[in-house]
């Protein structure tokens, strides 16, 4: 089963592609912009561009490596990314390997796949894993592309100054005929000396039209609504702001949807109080990628709860509901800004109590 097709991302597209007709691509590349936009995605069409030998435009999408590619199977495509760690505590590269094709072919079984769970992470294994695949000669193509999904995650626990020591060796001295790319939404989180020694590529968000492309996509509108987003096209374009593969955090957007509910639902004004406090994550040490999730989900209610006051013939309580959702929308805008999670949502809360009483 293949890969999802690559949409949009027309300008780095031309980019890289004005690079290597010019035999100036770097061998070792970040591709850095915000979570759900396809970067790994892009890393891979890359490696595709890469190892095309069919007939221009590269990618030809025909050829056997195009095929293969297409298909996550290209051997000579080493596509790793955040995992559990393995059962043995020192597993050979070949045990790193075959977790790693199950792993992509979970992922290549429908083309959509949720971001990895905060307790996994790239361990050291998979950095010797890794080193081990860049020595040995390529398999099938003319070069080698490793792709190093959510790079940031590379562990700074115990081992990890051994695991930075051997990447750094790896991206210092790039065996020829070998392409590294690197995606992050978090490029501040890599080690500096990492970061040094790549050229860096700003990925924007998709543009309307392909995040609409993307969401069309039969596996992934299957995975979004899967995911307790309501299956509607404007309200999804809406939500993903760019970013289509940010609807696809199951178990956060579920559960910011239940804290949200539980919220609206509040018997009183302290109760709500709380409520809020909980559902917005005050006081937790939250990412601000999980703040933007509590947003959306109490938009997403809201537009829901004034639909619905319209259709009762309550208009008074759909302008209240209407009125909360700018508040919310507002709360969203800030959020994107730098300003404290914490300032937002206690101005957030005095400004709802009186719109949700
Ligand atoms: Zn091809």
């Amino acid at each position: 089963m293949p890969l999802l097709p690559l949409h949009g991302h027309d300008a780095v597209r031309r980019r890289l592609e004005d690079a290597i007709r010019r035999d100036s691509l770097p061998a070792s590349l970040l591709l850095q912009g915000p979570p759900g936009i396809g970067k790994q995605r892009l890393a891979l069409w890359l490696g595709q561009r890469l190892l095309c030998t069919g007939p221009e435009p590269r990618p030809c999408g025909q050829c056997q490596h195009c095929r293969y590619a297409q298909a996550g199977t290209h051997p000579d495509i080493h596509w790793y990314f955040p995992r559990p760690r393995l059962k043995d505590s020192d597993p050979s590269p070949e045990d790193v390997e075959d977790d790693f094709r199950e792993a992509v072919g979970e992922r290549t079984r429908t083309g959509v796949y949720a971001p990895p769970p905060p307790e996994e992470a790239i361990l050291i294994a998979t950095i010797r894993a890794m080193a081990h695949a860049a020595a040995l000669a390529p398999a099938l193509g003319a070069r080698k592309v490793f792709v190093l999904g959510d790079a940031d995650r590379l562990v700074v626990r115990d081992d990890s100054e051994y695991a930075a020591g051997a990447f750094l060796k790896l991206l210092e001295e790039p065996p020829k005929s070998a392409n590294i790319i690197l995606t992050s939404s978090e490029p501040g989180s890599l080690m500096p000396t990492i970061r040094s020694r790549l050229v860096a590529i700003r990925v924007p968000p998709l543009g309307a039209e392909a995040v609409d492309a993307v969401l069309g996509e039969p596996a992934m509108r299957e995975a979004v609504t899967a995911a307790g987003v309501p299956d509607r096209a404007q309200e999804r374009r809406r939500l993903a702001a760019g970013a289509p593969g940010s609807l696809l955090g199951r178990a956060e957007w579920a559960d910011a949807l239940a804290r949200a509910q539980r919220m609206l639902d509040a018997a009183d004004d302290h109760d709500r109080k709380t409520q809020m406090r909980v559902a917005l994550g005050q006081g937790a040490a939250k990412a601000r990628g999980a703040f933007s999730t509590s947003l959306d989900a109490l938009s997403s209610l809201l537009h829901e709860r004034a639909r619905a006051a319209l259709q009762r013939g309550n208009p008074a309580a759909a302008r209240a509901a209407a009125r909360a959702l700018e508040d919310v929308e507002q709360a969203k805008e800030r959020a994107s800004g730098n300003v404290n999670p914490q300032l937002i949502t206690s101005e957030l809360l005095r400004r709802l109590e009186d719109q949700l009483r």
